[in-house]
């Protein structure tokens, strides 16, 4: 995907009841850029959930615990405070703190992919996390990404996305990604880990990454960000 032109919204849309809208996917589809720019368009809150997941993986790296030890993961999860800030420059990332810990850009590091996804089958924290999302959204005017928000989180979504694209096209982005940061990374090794990844988001017990039967499905293969966003903005109006 790149970036094109700008959307124009429709002005009722903005000034109607605010929505809550879910895209899920598979990592690398695209989904962060997409919601993140689908809520600025409508003035809407952005929440990032695959970063709650990744600043727990953090922390748990951080104290030093043994991922695998789910009691003790447990307690240390469910008494940590996530926050997920806009960031001032509206185009950046959004700021995301552990127990006041500023992690931004220390979750999207290799060591935390790694550790993130196995750590999201364990059902207490998946628990925590579903819990905190839903508060999230509870007064709407909302665009939240996961892999479970339209099935799990927020099953009554006003409009549920699920956004896909080949496993080569979003291990590309994700080298992409990583050059920008300074880290290098092989593609192959990059296409063989978002399929595992994959593997393990689709098939865990608790909240597995999958299609809602009331999801529309928009393929980012080939498309720019701003027509994903547009066409989303325009599913949006026909609520
Ligand atoms: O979206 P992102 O790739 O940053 O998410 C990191 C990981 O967090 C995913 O691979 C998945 O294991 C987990 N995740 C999840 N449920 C969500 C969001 C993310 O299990 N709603």
């Amino acid at each position: 995907m790149h970036p094109a032109r700008k959307i124009v919204v429709n002005q009722s849309l903005r000034a109607g009841k605010p929505l809550i809208i879910a895209i899920d996917g598979p990592a690398g589809a695209g989904k962060s850029t997409v919601a993140r720019k689908v809520a600025q368009e409508l003035g809407y809150l952005y929440i990032d959930t695959g970063a709650m997941y990744r600043a727990a993986a953090w922390l748990i790296l951080q104290k030093n615990i043994d991922p695998n030890d789910q009691t003790t993961v447990a307690a240390l999860i469910s008494t940590a405070k996530i926050e997920l800030r806009q960031a001032k420059d509206i185009d950046g990332p959004i700021s995301v703190l552990i127990n006041g810990h500023e992690v931004t850009a220390a979750i999207r590091k290799q060591a935390v992919t790694h550790l993130v996804s196995p750590l999201a089958t364990q059902p207490a924290v998946r628990q925590y996390m579903v819990k905190q999302q839903q508060q999230m959204a509870a007064s709407g005017g909302v665009v939240m990404d996961g892999r479970d928000i339209g099935t799990v989180v927020l099953p009554e979504a006003d409009l549920k996305i699920f956004l896909t694209a080949t496993p080569e096209v979003r291990a590309k982005r994700r080298w992409h990604d990583l050059a920008n940061q300074g880290e290098q990374a092989d593609i192959n090794i990059l296409i063989t880990e978002i399929r595992q990844r994959d593997e393990r988001d689709s098939t865990r017990a608790v909240g597995p990454l999958k299609l809602a039967d009331d999801a529309i499905t928009i393929d980012t293969d080939s498309s720019t960000i701003d027509s994903v966003v547009a066409t989303i903005i325009n599913y949006c109006q026909q609520v």
